[in-house]
């Protein structure tokens, strides 16, 4: 198996959050080629979109795949449609979303995946984690993860214990 270091973003809003990111963290370890790493703390985030839905519980974690980066998309899907996932709405409330935030050091623009994520560099909930895991980390097309935190406006991330 090749190992390739993987950051996933993972995010939920409703129906116990902390429980709907540890069912998906023990399904990520579960996928085929695939071994768990590193888990930031989770952290409680308002919500970008629509303000009249739960605040969100947000979190990142680092895996070692052998799966391209389309294979491990589908994975995630899965496991977002086996969690019962039902979008409601543009950046809505969700049970569970799961982003590849980056694959090593690949830059994919496909219709269906974007990475580096393209939310990637104005998120405090994707950057902060991220830094937790991986501090000194090396964002393609979008620098430093420290400077990146650098220019981020005020944030509302609060750490929870877990
Ligand atoms: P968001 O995560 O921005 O709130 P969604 O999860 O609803 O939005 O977006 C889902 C779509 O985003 C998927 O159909 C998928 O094809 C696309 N997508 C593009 N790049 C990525 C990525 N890096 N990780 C996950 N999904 C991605
Ligand atoms: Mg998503």
């Amino acid at each position: 198996m090749s190992n390739t270091t993987v950051y996933i973003g993972l995010g939920s809003n409703l129906a116990n959050p902390v429980e709907q990111l540890n069912t998906a963290l023990q399904s990520i370890d579960k996928i085929t080629s695939t071994k768990l790493v590193k888990v930031s703390s989770f952290y409680g985030s308002k919500p970008l979109g629509p303000q009249d839905q739960p605040d969100f519980v947000n979190a990142v974690c680092q895996i070692q795949t052998g799966l391209s980066a389309f294979e491990l998309l589908e994975k995630l899907q899965k496991i977002e449609i086996e969690q019962g996932r039902i979008k409601k709405r543009h950046w809505g409330e969700r049970l569970i979303d799961l982003d590849i935030l980056l694959f090593a050091d690949e830059v994919i623009h496909s219709e269906h995946l974007t990475i580096p994520h393209s939310q990637i560099t104005f998120r405090d909930f994707v950057l902060i984690p991220l830094a937790e895991i991986a501090p000194g980390l090396v964002i393609p097309e979008f620098g430093n993860i420290q400077n990146l935190i650098n220019t981020l406006d005020e944030s509302y991330l609060i750490a929870l214990s877990h």
